[in-house]
């Protein structure tokens, strides 16, 4: 019997292809890297053909790598870079433009324009977002703005929209599917996420014709075969998902109020609500899947500066050789000195939401050190990300359980007890932290039933160690209340 789960993990920078077995045990992968363009300031895009290359050619080097006989794949899962956007011509399946990262910033103006007009509102009653160039749509009316007659071509039915997860099924079943899920639509601020459907009134502030976006179907279950030129045999893909709606599956957040917090470059916290979507003015609702014929929620936002501050400190501030250096730097002193560092390098997002903020060191006297310093920058993850988190536990209503994590900042010992300390709850750490692609494997292992259910993944979910809070709640308290005190100093600085 097909046992293999093959992933597709499309990521903003490259494709990994992995293999696993029937336990969610990771094999094998492999691992490239696309071009990325930046035509214009604040403008990126990457070539959507060359992304399907990269992606198809990892998975396929996969499975040379694994040795095993595709036969024996029982399904794909797909993950993929969010609001990322493609259109192409339905008859060609060729691009009419770059795809256009979730990063670009060309729809600032579209948006903007839009907000005058009052429509943040609705578009946030609708969609649980705010309006923000992030998001497909401005993207989408770029490019029917600005690629010749592509409006009218769009209305006469013969272009197709997708996000980076359709633009792979289309391309999987050589066009014979023409769809997406839930989380990915989602976040395209066209979709109303209570009534799960393409919004009428949102398409028509939009002006995109509805004949152009895929069929949304739930993140689990068959969305179609892959065509037998790829693998030499048809494969089902089974689970798709948005990248951290796919993390918070492959951390098994089934719980409500379990959350999980990738530390990256920058990180982002999201928080499994359920069947809840709270109202949230600050944009943070998002689809976590759909299962069942029914969706679950989540909130979620990006903290824009977390390990890039380390990074800072290590390239130009030249404190330490090697990030993971900062663990021991921070460990070798018993407090951080009063020392309190607000990395507001590109102004502060959600939930301060204010663009002229500046990055502020704070408190530094003449006995002021580099162990310090690099204290205070990781203790900036943990204070931002609670920042966030009590946003959401009061949107929601709903009280934090626990905090898995993982990116390359959740190595990092010191960081992770510090943010139990601050957070006053466990902080689990995984033994596969490659959660997103492990997120579609489960949700690929539940389409085709290697898989029965969420609490058949959570069995098999191992953390690698828990940390416990020790602080005692004055101190934490104290400590917080600093670092909100040192926030508002930082604030309206441009
Ligand atoms: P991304 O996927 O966003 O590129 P990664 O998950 O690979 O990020 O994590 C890299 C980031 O984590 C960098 O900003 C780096 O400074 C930071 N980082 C990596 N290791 C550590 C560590 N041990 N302690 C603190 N920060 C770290």
């Amino acid at each position: 019997m097909a046992k293999y789960i093959l992933v597709m993990d499309q990521g903003t920078t490259g494709s990994r292809g992995v293999i696993y077995d029937e336990k969610g045990k990771k094999l094998v992968y492999d691992y490239e890297e696309y071009e990325q363009f930046f035509p214009h300031s604040g403008w990126w895009e990457q070539s959507g053909n060359a992304v399907w290359d990269v992606t198809l050619r990892t998975a396929q080097n996969a499975v040379k790598k694994a040795g095993i006989d595709p036969k024996d794949i029982a399904c794909l899962g797909i993950t993929n870079q969010r609001e990322t956007t493609t259109i192409w011509d339905k008859a060609t399946g060729e691009p009419i433009y770059n795809t256009i990262v979730w990063g670009c910033r060309r729809g600032v103006d579209i948006c903007n324009d839009l907000i005058e007009k009052g429509y943040n509102d609705t578009v946030n009653k609708k969609t649980g977002l705010v309006i923000d160039p992030t998001y497909s749509a401005s993207k989408i009316r770029w490019i029917l703005d600005n690629v010749a007659h592509a409006q009218e071509r769009a209305e006469a039915g013969e272009l197709l929209f997708g996000n980076i997860d359709s633009w792979l099924i289309y391309k999987l079943t050589k066009g014979k599917v023409h769809a997406e899920d839930y989380s990915n639509a989602a976040r395209t601020m066209l979709f109303n996420a209570h009534e799960l459907v393409w919004d009428d009134e949102l398409l028509e502030i939009f002006n995109v014709p509805k004949c152009i976006l895929p069929e949304v179907k739930p993140s689990v279950g068959i969305f179609g075969y892959t065509d037998p030129e790829f693998f030499g045999v048809e494969i089902p893909i089974a689970g798709v998902a948005g990248d951290q709606s796919a993390a918070l599956f492959g951390q098994a957040c089934f719980d409500v109020g379990s959350a999980k917090n990738t530390y990256g470059t920058s990180a982002v916290p999201l928080m499994y609500t359920g069947d809840v979507a709270p109202e949230t003015e600050k944009g943070l609702l998002t689809v976590a899947w759909g299962k069942d014929g029914k969706v679950k929620y989540s909130m979620g936002a990006s903290i824009l500066i977390a390990g890039q501050v380390i990074q800072w400190l290590r390239d130009k501030v030249n404190i330490f050789e090697n990030a993971a250096d900062s663990e021991a730097m921070a460990e070798s002193i018993p407090d951080n000195g009063g020392l309190f560092f607000v990395p507001a390098f590109t102004g502060l997002g959600a939930p301060h939401w204010n663009p002229g903020a500046r990055g502020m060191m704070i408190g530094i006297t003449a006995g002021t050190t580099k162990e310090q310093m690099a204290r205070a920058a990781l203790e900036s993850m943990a204070y931002q990300t609670r920042d966030l988190l009590e946003e959401m536990e009061k949107n929601a209503g709903i009280k934090l359980k626990e905090l898995k994590v993982d990116g390359g900042a959740a190595q990092n010992d010191f960081l992770m007890q510090f943010q139990a300390d601050i957070l006053n709850c466990d902080v689990v750490r995984p033994k596969d932290t490659e959660t997103t692609a492990l997120g579609a494997c489960y949700l690929a292992g539940l389409g085709v039933g290697i898989f029965k259910d969420e609490e058949e993944l959570k069995g098999l979910w191992e953390a690698e160690k828990v940390f416990h809070p020790q602080m005692d709640a004055e101190t934490r308290e104290k400590l917080y209340a600093q670092w909100c005190k040192a926030v508002e100093k930082s604030k309206d600085w441009l």
